[in-house]
């Protein structure tokens, strides 16, 4: 506002510059995509946010902490506005169905279109994508956008650490970068750099130049983390590298191995100011860390048995069992029961699971709060997460299953919601060591704390977590809890790629 009534008075010279300021579309279409489930996520299960009025649409947006709000806070600083275009995001689940990719694809290239003035294109888009009839489908996404922006249009793409990029996919964009942390707190970093890079090449003093290496391996997902070894000195490695200035961005993406396409694996990428030399020397040496370090990855997790057997003889508590085969960020059903099963047959106290089961749910609502309640739960999406387990106990709450998290945790998103949701306590607990179910409608990927807070569960109260997860939750999770153990349980995101047919992902590499 203040800007323009200045501009009003100063004359029709300062209205011509004013004009002049660059417009960068900014959206995306998110999706991490498991091959082997065999349930496609549909189009309504995008949510799109909304795209007007333009800066209400940006100060919403804003108040994530992920990529897309770091665009934003620095195209604010730089000299150029955005026009937020479709930004559609699903949880992870089975290849996206080919009419809502068609469908999205279409919408975000004619809004990119639609726009008066086009100087730039910032897309983040999750880079795991599959879909039902492009397999690489963040690569055909970036490929129609450049076919239809023409050559000279500068495009910064943004993708997750999980992201399976492909060689071709550079040919098509003129920037792309990934986040370099896992679980993933440096979105807005990420954002802050893809958007200062586009007004770098907006001014014309960046000439980005990228080389892409792909050593040929599967990095496990039980290594992902970025802040221990075996990965924390090759990511340390790309984060000194990008202060020399020349270097305008280093990238280690570590892969999502639940994708069976043919680009799935690691990836290093060097973006430079106009050094081709130097973008092709870097992005071998970040391959080369990565290549040397592949025994480091080879698969060595405890199964079911032998983890709640750990998790039993702990001395300080609350412990976590990482759910490592019904990951739900990773696309998985979120109702396993391997864990709860075991944890009973062990006669644990104090233990907490939650699990997606609507019509547990209904059930309990039935029952009211204090009721009774009675029933196998989990186990009912497929036939890969155990068999459903009797629980006995009474309701203790029903919530409408919405939760903020206000501090940064994986992916940095700010609102959810797991739908209408209740906590069972169920028998074999005491008054002050209870054990709790929580059930939900919709999965919800344990990376929030206040997913259970929210619904009177306090961590510290507890003395075992199921957590569907991986990697991602550690954020969340290692604040509150003594000890987490990994866990090789079986399920859709089962860590050991040997429990999966891949037919289409690169022959021989290593870790598959
Ligand atoms: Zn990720």
């Amino acid at each position: 506002m203040k800007r323009r009534s200045l501009l009003a008075g100063a004359g029709a010279v300062a209205v011509a510059a004013a004009q002049k300021r660059k417009m960068v579309a900014l959206g995306g279409i998110m999706h991490e995509s498991l091959s082997f489930n065999p349930s496609l996520t549909r189009r309504a299960e995008f949510a799109v946010r909304r795209t007007e009025p333009r800066l209400q649409a940006l100060a919403e947006w804003a108040k994530n902490q992920d990529e897309v709000a770091g665009c934003i806070e620095e195209a604010a600083r730089a000299d150029f506005d955005l026009t937020p275009v479709l930004f559609a995001h699903a949880t992870p689940k089975g290849p996206v169905e080919k009419q809502a990719f068609e469908e999205l694809t279409t919408e975000l290239i004619r809004q990119m279109k639609a726009m008066p003035q086009l100087d730039g294109v910032l897309l983040c888009n999750h880079g795991a994508m599959v879909a039902e009839h492009f397999p690489q489908g963040d690569e055909e996404i970036i490929r129609r956008i450049r076919e239809a922006i023409g050559p000279k249009v500068p495009f910064v793409v943004s993708h997750d650490f999980h992201a399976n990029i492909s060689e071709q996919t550079i040919r098509y964009c003129d920037v792309l970068l990934a986040y370099k942390e896992n679980p993933h707190l440096d979105t807005v970093q990420r954002g802050h750099q893809a958007a200062r890079i586009m007004g770098g090449i907006l001014r014309g003093e960046f000439k980005p130049k990228m080389a892409i290496v792909k050593p040929p391996m599967l990095w496990n997902i039980s290594y992902q983390n970025t802040y221990r070894e075996p990965l924390k000195p090759i990511v340390d490695a790309a984060k000194e590298m990008e202060k020399n200035p020349k270097i305008l961005a280093a990238t280690v993406a570590c892969g999502y191995q639940y994708a069976d396409v043919p680009a799935m694996g690691v990836t290093a990428i060097v973006v430079t100011n106009n050094d081709e030399q130097l973008a092709k020397a870097e992005a071998a040496r970040l391959g080369d860390m990565l290549w040397r370090r592949r025994d480091s990855t080879i698969l060595n997790v405890e199964d079911v048995p032998a983890a709640v057997q750990r998790a039993m003889k702990a001395t300080k508590y609350p412990v976590g069992l990482i759910d490592m085969g019904d990951n739900i960020g990773g696309g998985s059903a979120g109702d396993s029961t391997f864990l709860l099963a075991e944890l009973m047959k062990a006669g644990a106290q104090g233990w907490t699971v939650v699990l997606c089961d609507p019509a547990a749910v209904t059930a309990a609502v039935k029952a009211g709060i204090g009721g009774a309640f009675e029933m196998p739960v989990g186990g009912k999406t497929d036939r890969m997460h155990g068999e459903p387990v009797r629980v006995k106990g009474r309701v203790k709450s029903l919530h409408d299953g919405s939760y903020i998290e206000e501090k940064a945790r994986h992916g940095g998103g700010r609102y959810f919601n797991m739908g209408l949701s209740a906590v069972v306590q169920a028998e074999g607990g005491t008054a002050d060591v209870q054990n709790l179910l929580l059930l939900t409608t919709e999965r919800s990927s344990p990376n929030s704390i206040e997913m259970m807070v929210q619904c009177g569960i306090y961590p510290h109260r507890q003395r075992f977590f199921v957590i569907k997860g991986a990697i991602a939750p550690r954020a969340a999770y290692e604040p509150v809890t003594a000890e987490l153990i990994p866990v090789d349980s079986p399920g859709l995101t089962a860590v050991n790629p040997r429990r999966f047919e891949f037919t289409r992902a690169r022959k021989g590499l290593f870790g598959l």
